[in-house]
């Protein structure tokens, strides 16, 4: 249960694929029958992600992930002297690069956010300079899968004359990506968040904008990403983008067993309520937020995260606590302190993240593994053993 770290391949993503390692593994830039079949490839992809952002395939840029997609807009649109504001809760792919951006004489502002974990239009406008070049604030936060009013702030952004780009990397697959009802000029996406391989992403540029590279080479992706083209990992990220577009418009899936949007969310629930049934002093972080259907990220007071996710992993059930990303850190979540949460309270909150595959059956296990690994922490917490000896 933690798909927002990284998803499986669907089926159909892996064969797609399947060819480009093999038969037809040709260089997307060559002249001959192979490159050009490679490249015809390329093309389909950008086509289909394209529509499943409503842009032209033009507007796309392939890139190595979710990190190299948010490094680009933000370098390739800002400038010495320019004002970047993003917001606290931004994935470290945004915050660290807005922090060596303020190195390079950038002027960076971070919004704070709600106790729900969402930023406000009144705390956009307060920030808003005449020098804000690029509003950044991302679509579904990673942590708590709370949803940003994306499409209020780039109205703000626009007003002010700013540009505004959307980490969309854990909405994709999940939530409708029409950049145009968005209102984003930039908006980054990740393959393995959304059941394509990991290393493929894209930045979608709106034509008007002008991005300067981070990398120079050839004039791969009309000169604002060169490199030669990851041609079976770009495949297989447009097929996934077909494959999303089908599932949020509710078509049935080829695999057996996954879940409608609807039935993810049902399913998220469940599991939320199940858990939560069974243990005291716990609840949902984000909870009163408009959330993605398959986040839930949980406190268990007296516990420490770190201890749980390792006895859960023992049970043979993979959670995470706070960002896998910054696994290994000490740090509590820059997420739920941002939130207000004590630090107490930030080390011990869990994340579950269900996948379009994941069981019913898994849930029930999850139900019943979850309040029993806190039960069994808490009587080993020093909070616990006090009251024990005292009673
Ligand atoms: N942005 C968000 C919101 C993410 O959750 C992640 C990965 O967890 C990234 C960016 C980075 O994406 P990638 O792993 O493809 O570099």
């Amino acid at each position: 249960m933690d798909a927002n770290a990284t998803t499986p391949l669907l089926p159909e993503v892996v064969e797609a694929m399947r060819p480009f390692w093999l038969e037809a593994f040709g260089n997307a830039s060559s002249i001959h029958q192979q490159g050009q079949h490679a490249r015809a490839a390329v093309d389909d992809a950008r086509d289909a992600v394209a529509r499943l952002l409503n842009c032209r395939a033009a507007e796309v840029v392939f890139t190595s992930g979710g990190t190299e997609s948010d490094n680009l807009a933000l370098f390739g649109v800002l400038s010495p002297g320019d004002h970047l504001i993003t917001s606290s809760i931004e994935h470290h792919a945004v915050l660290h690069a807005a922090e060596a951006l303020t190195d390079r004489g950038i002027e960076v502002t971070f919004l704070p956010c709600t106790a729900q974990g969402t930023i406000e239009a009144t705390a956009l406008l307060a920030a808003l300079k005449p020098n804000t070049r690029l509003v950044s604030v991302m679509l579904a936060n990673n942590e708590t899968g709370a949803i940003q009013p994306v499409r209020e702030l780039a109205d703000l952004a626009h007003a002010a004359g700013a540009l505004f780009h959307t980490d969309a990397v854990q909405a994709a697959g999940k939530l409708p990506l029409d950049v145009k009802a968005l209102g984003c000029d930039l908006l980054s996406l990740s393959g393995h968040k959304m059941y394509a391989p990991q290393g493929t992403g894209a930045l979608y540029v709106r034509r008007s904008v002008r991005l300067r590279p981070m990398f120079f080479g050839g004039l791969h992706e009309r000169g604002r990403r060169p490199g030669t083209e990851n041609v079976a990992g770009i495949v297989g990220l447009g097929k996934a983008a077909e494959l999303a577009r089908a599932w949020l418009a509710g078509e049935p899936s080829s695999v057996p067993g996954a879940h409608s949007a609807e039935a993810l969310a049902r399913l998220r629930d469940r599991l939320e309520l199940g858990i939560l049934a069974d243990v005291d002093e716990a609840g949902v972080n984000s909870g009163a937020a408009p959330r993605v259907a398959n986040t839930s990220n949980l406190y268990f007071d007296h516990v420490e995260a770190e201890a749980l996710v390792i006895a859960l992993d023992l049970k043979g059930l993979a959670v995470s606590g706070g960002s896998a990303c910054q696994s290994g850190a000490t740090e509590p979540s820059h997420v739920l302190t941002a939130m207000g949460l004590c630090e107490a309270r930030a080390r011990a909150s869990i994340r579950l993240s269900l996948s379009r595959l994941t069981t019913e059956d898994e849930v029930d296990r999850a139900i019943a593994l979850v309040p029993a690994a806190v039960a069994r922490l808490r009587e080993l917490s020093p909070k616990h053993l006090l009251l024990a000896t005292h009673s």
